[in-house]
């Protein structure tokens, strides 16, 4: 697959998910991190956007629940390059309904190269990036290169 760049922009529009077990985690570490959070744009699935609006107090775009559709709204944002980071307390001790759904959002993530964070401590680190809070370039699927060779005569 042949790459371009895309410009990330210094405000990140941050995908946020907690599966259940993980949401007071996620609570926790966006109430922690909210004076950083409130510079950039939040989304979420929708159990997890309503817990942090009202918790935290910052505006939240919600998406549907993850299990009626809200990782795959998420996964759509990212490949449509709405999406500039996703954290995501994803659960690997408990099994979840919509488990495939959770495959392709980390999926897309990774195709579509966004920086992801899946537990607390990469959570930690991605906030202290020096990317963080300024203009990046990142590497991307070239797209349309990719259509032209696939629709060539
Ligand atoms: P929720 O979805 O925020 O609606 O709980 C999260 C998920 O399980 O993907």
């Amino acid at each position: 697959m042949k790459t371009t760049t895309r410009i990330m922009p210094a405000t990140k529009r941050i995908a946020l998910v907690a599966h259940d077990n993980k949401k007071a985690d996620l609570l926790a570490w966006a109430k922690d991190k909210s004076d950083q959070l409130k510079f950039h744009h939040l989304f979420a699935t929708g159990t997890t956007g309503t817990l942090l609006s009202k918790h935290i107090g910052l505006p939240v775009k919600c998406l549907l629940s993850g299990p009626m559709g809200g990782d795959q709204q998420l996964g759509a944002l990212i490949a449509e390059g709405e999406i500039d980071m996703m954290i995501f307390f994803w659960d690997p001790l408990d099994a979840v309904p919509h488990d495939p759904d959770v495959k392709a959002l980390l999926r897309l993530a990774a195709v579509w190269n966004i920086p992801s964070a899946t537990n607390k401590s990469s959570a930690n680190f991605l906030m202290n990036a020096e990317f963080m809070n300024q203009e990046v370039n990142i590497e991307i699927p070239d797209y349309a290169g990719y259509l032209a060779e696939r629709t060539q005569a």
